[in-house]
């Protein structure tokens, strides 16, 4: 496939010399059949003009009137305004940047046409700085006949450019079709609707016709945009998939073991395994078990026991004789697991080595030293644990906590980091970030799947109230009844700014204040900025019940586990994701105790945040949290920028196109157990050049 690739070089078109090839290849296109699937990011209709009393906000639309007035308006931005109408209604051009000159030719009676977006203004809908042009008296305006294509592209790349040339290449795919653009489905992979012959798809999509039925081909659910979406999505599932049989080839180690430190670390604890957490270390220890390497995923809600499945994991490989390291987003999160496993492992006399950001010098040597000597320890730290230095003597397996937090690079730098003697070392990683199935389909196609759908039993799901923060008073009055009452409270403070140091001062202003209106009871102050030493003794009296209320940053969002908080006021709840929403609120509710979750929010709140807290009143179920997260946000906010990015397609939309992932499933098992040539040809020229789509 490659050098029937290669005998077509973008060179061959005309208008492409040196530095339009150059810009062409920034944009990852470099043969003529890239430029057949750089397709349109969307369409624009330039096809009829809607009368202005049609138009609503948010769509591209083109219309025409009459100039009624024209003046500049002074405010917090100097502004040109400009109204025009049609008799059906009125609408204000709006320009921030303008001249003299074109103030002048935007005269009262003057007729224009302009095509632009339809925003909400002051006084009625607005278009900002639309294009526009007068039309002359008795001229009949000459519209588009079909949808004008937008295509991605760079500086000193024009659309104009990128249309001139997909049309020469659309016209040698008529002429040269089998050579240019490989059709590698017959009907058997797809139904009726979506067999369309792919040469006739990457045509229509390109030059939709003018009998095409616009809605569909701007919301995407067109079957030639549907034909080639599943292409991409199966391109997409087929690489992972071929990733993770590759992966598998490598050899890792045999955990062979007899499970006495299991048994033994099960028979200290003070209750009974879930039938969840059960059934999901036999899958763990049957990956072990085999000699190839294990790349499995535990998925399980906030408070499902994770950590119990990574201990009994560790566990296993220890007492087979290697290395187990951990490693968690923040060092918060790395320090709580650190209490757990000492509490866990050192009855059992195994070795625990702390590694984090900020060790000292003397501290940092002495535990590297002991990681690159020590056969059988864990080591727990946060992403210092993959640096250069670290050195392992036997890493049998890796355990990665939360690993939504981390991109899926530093995952697979702990994974290099675990080369034993030509082995690769196992990988458990584990979220409660609990993705739908489809989803999870295509974005951990490259991983086995555990999940832990249980809670252990007695816990009491939290009640959550959504109020406005002007009812602030009556929160502080609840705090101190539930004080009285021997509760344990957290305040969470979020804050509109990014800045780290922002949000210290004001969780430290906020606990000043607390404490001053809860003068009988004991505020505490955790957040980002405070040393290791801080936290770790704010946090031991708090869990010790030294403290009535923590007041903390979002730095207790994953993983801290006091029992015996029992309220939680969330500050600004509205500018939280839900899972976010969901990860912290999870941190009560862990006692014998019923809990609360008070979310304040700043009014006004839109109508999807009303909607969004409304979801966190009435479910505690982080499956369908998240899954109508996914439909108010899309996928790309959803499963966070860092896994987005591998998540980018060119015409393919995970939320839109959920429906064709099961078929996709399907057909890409299909290919890969049959039809493999094809395989590495469709991934190719899928494969995103690094253009970010998300930004055109
Ligand atoms: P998460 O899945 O959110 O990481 P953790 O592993 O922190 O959850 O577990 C939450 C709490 O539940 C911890 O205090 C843990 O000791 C406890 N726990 C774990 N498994 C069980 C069980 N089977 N029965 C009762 N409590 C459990
Ligand atoms: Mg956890």
């Amino acid at each position: 496939m490659n050098d029937l690739k290669s005998a077509s070089p973008i060179t061959q078109l005309k208008g492409v010399g040196p530095r339009v090839a150059d810009r062409l290849d920034k944009i990852g296109i470099t043969e003529i059949q890239d430029l057949l699937f750089h397709l349109p990011l969307r369409y624009e209709d330039r096809t009829r003009i809607t009368p202005i009393g049609a138009v609503r906000p948010g769509t591209q639309v083109a219309v025409q009137g009459i100039i009624e007035l024209t003046q500049i308006k002074f405010g917090r931005r100097r502004s040109l305004l400009c109204q025009i109408s049609d008799g059906t209604g009125a609408l204000v051009l709006r320009f921030f940047h303008f001249t003299a000159a074109q103030q002048k030719k935007l005269i009262r009676g003057r007729r224009l046409i302009c095509f632009g977006e339809i925003r909400n203004g002051p006084a009625t809908f607005e278009m900002v700085h639309p294009e526009y042009r007068p039309v002359a008296e008795g001229e009949t305006v000459q519209m588009e006949e079909a949808l004008t294509p937008i295509y991605p592209t760079t500086e000193g790349l024009h659309q104009i450019s990128l249309r001139k040339l997909t049309d020469q290449a659309l016209s040698l795919l008529k002429s040269d079709q089998d050579n240019l653009l490989q059709d590698y489905f017959s009907t058997i992979y797809l139904d009726d609707k979506h067999h369309w012959p792919l040469a006739e798809a990457i045509r229509f999509v390109h030059r939709p016709p003018p009998e095409a039925a616009t809605d569909q081909l701007i919301a995407g659910t067109h079957p030639a945009q549907q034909r080639l979406a599943f292409e991409e999505l199966l391109a997409h599932q087929l690489s992972m998939q071929s990733n993770r049989k590759e992966f598998k080839q490598h050899k890792a180690p045999l955990m062979i073991a007899t499970g006495s430190l299991r048994q033994a670390l099960i028979s200290s604890l003070p209750f009974q395994l879930t039938a969840a957490q059960q059934r999901v270390i036999s899958e763990v220890l049957n990956d072990l078990s085999k000699g190839e390497p294990m790349s499995r995923l535990v998925q399980g809600d906030v408070g499902s026991g994770k950590t119990l499945v990574a201990a009994l994991a560790a566990l296993q490989t220890i007492e087979a004789g290697f290395q187990v390291a951990i490693m968690a987003p923040t060092e918060l999160l790395a320090e709580q697991h650190l209490h757990s496993f000492r509490r866990w492992f050192e009855p059992l006399d195994i070795p625990i080595i702390w590694i984090a950001g900020k060790l000292r010098a003397t501290e940092r040597r002495a535990a590297l030293a002991a990681i690159a000597e020590t056969d059988r320890c864990v080591v727990i730290g946060t992403h210092a644990l993959f640096q250069d230095q670290v050195e392992f003597k036997k890493l049998g397996l890796s355990i990665v906590d939360e690993q939504h937090r981390f991109g899926v690079h530093q995952r697979l730098a702990l994974r290099e980091k675990g080369k034993t003697d030509g082995l690769t070392t196992h990988q458990l990683i584990m979220t409660a970030t609990p993705i739908p199935r489809t989803l999870a389909m295509t974005a951990y196609a490259d991983l086995d799947v555990s999940v832990i759908d249980e809670l252990p039993p007695g816990r009491k799901p939290v009640t959550t109230i959504v109020i406005p923060d002007s009812r602030r008073d009556e929160v502080i009055s609840r705090i101190a009844s539930a004080c009285v009452d021997g509760r344990q409270v957290y305040w969470v403070c979020t804050l509109i700014e990014e800045s780290e140091v922002l949000q210290c001062q004001a969780a430290t202003d906020t606990a000043q204040q607390l404490q001053a209106q809860l003068a009988e009871f004991s505020i505490g102050l955790i957040h980002g900025r405070m040393k290791k030493d801080e936290k770790t003794e704010v946090m031991g009296s708090f869990a010790a019940g030294e403290m009535d209320v923590l007041v903390a940053t979002t730095v207790i969002e994953v993983g801290v586990d006091v029992p015996s908080a029992s309220l939680m006021i969330i500050e600004n709840a509205e500018r939280l994701g839900l899972a976010q929403l969901h990860q912290l609120r999870g941190r009560v509710g862990r006692g014998a105790r019923q809990s609360d979750c008070v979310l304040m929010y700043h009014p006004p709140l839109s109508d999807q945040g009303k909607a969004r807290l409304a979801i966190m009143r009435e479910t505690n179920d982080g499956f369908i949290i998240s899954q109508q997260d996914l439909e108010l946000r899309g996928p790309g906010e959803f499963l966070g920028t860092r896994q987005a990015g591998m998540m980018r397609f060119r015409i393919a939309d995970l939320l839109r196109d959920q429906g064709l992932l099961p078929r996709v499933e399907r057909v890409a098992k299909q290919i890969m157990e049959s039809n493999t040539g094809i395989i590495q040809p469709l991934i190719q020229r899928w494969r995103s050049h690094g253009v970010d789509y998300a930004d055109v």
